[in-house]
């Protein structure tokens, strides 16, 4: 499971390296090389189907690629060593629409985990819920029903969820899409001071505001290949394919 730690050395959390996938012959992901670094935040960008969710569910393990391998800081991943206690936890997931158990209230959601995965006491992990939703401003919705919740408060609640486990990283799929547009701004505000705070993420958005602010690189994506990789602003001011700066102008 474990190779070398040249990865973990040189501070890249997560190093995808030549993946492939296909669905019924079809591609949808073309050799994707792809590192994350400690403390940044990556925006995967690119029109719908160009396959961003694809790469953060194989990076995240909850899909195997057709070829090609992920580490986590240094440690090969596959669906296999993702059931492994030792890596439960390491890589946190929101979707695109909040996905809380809808039979627990919100502090259950948060605790369920931090009991079975990381074997905490249940003062342990209630204590750590509590830390987390006020961290997203939740404290307050604690005793609620998921139902009960906004949209924006599920969202925030899922990013508490997610954060709870302390995952390396934190991987987010278009996390404010399905969310009504006054209710963005609150998700996007609590990403903002997570990447303030040096949480590594990767997040697909087609936020471009909010990546051009937050974001340290953009990967662009087109019909499931990497067109590009750069900093930012330099892909923002001067993107170097036609395919991007099309894309970049459809949305600003
Ligand atoms: P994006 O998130 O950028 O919109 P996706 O990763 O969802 O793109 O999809 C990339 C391509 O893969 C699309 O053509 C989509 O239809 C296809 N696809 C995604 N998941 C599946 C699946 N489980 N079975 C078959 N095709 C899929
Ligand atoms: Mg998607």
């Amino acid at each position: 499971m474990t190779s070398d730690s040249s990865s973990a050395a040189s501070g890249d959390v997560i190093r995808a390296s030549g993946i492939h996938k296909t669905f019924d012959k079809k591609q949808v992901l073309e050799d994707i090389h792809l590192t994350l670094k400690k403390g940044k935040v990556l925006a995967l960008c690119g029109p719908s189907g160009c396959g961003k969710s694809t790469l953060l569910r194989i990076i995240s393990g909850l899909e195997a690629p057709s070829k090609g391998t992920v580490e986590l800081n240094g440690t090969a991943i596959n669906r296999k060593a993702l059931r492994h206690p030792s890596i439960r936890g390491r890589i946190g997931f929101v979707f695109q629409r909040p996905a809380l158990y809808p039979n627990m209230r919100v502090l259950e959601n948060i605790t369920l985990a931090l009991v079975e995965v990381k074997k905490l006491s249940r003062r342990q992990a209630e204590e750590k819920a509590y830390d987390m939703l006020h961290k997203v401003h939740l404290a307050d919705q604690i005793h609620a029903w998921p139902s009960t919740l906004s949209g924006g408060q599920a969202q925030r609640a899922s990013i508490a969820r997610a954060l709870a486990l302390e995952p390396e990283v934190l991987l987010l799929d278009e996390p404010t899409s399905a969310l009504d547009p006054e209710l963005v701004h609150e998700v996007l505000e609590v990403l903002r001071t997570l990447a303030h705070g040096g949480t590594t993420m990767a997040v697909a958005t087609h936020e471009l505001g909010f990546a051009s602010e937050v974001a340290h690189d953009v990967a662009f994506f087109d019909q499931g290949r990497n067109i590009e990789t750069q900093a930012t602003r330099d892909f923002f001011r001067s993107p170097r394919s036609p395919r991007a700066a099309r894309f970049i102008e459809s949305i600003l």
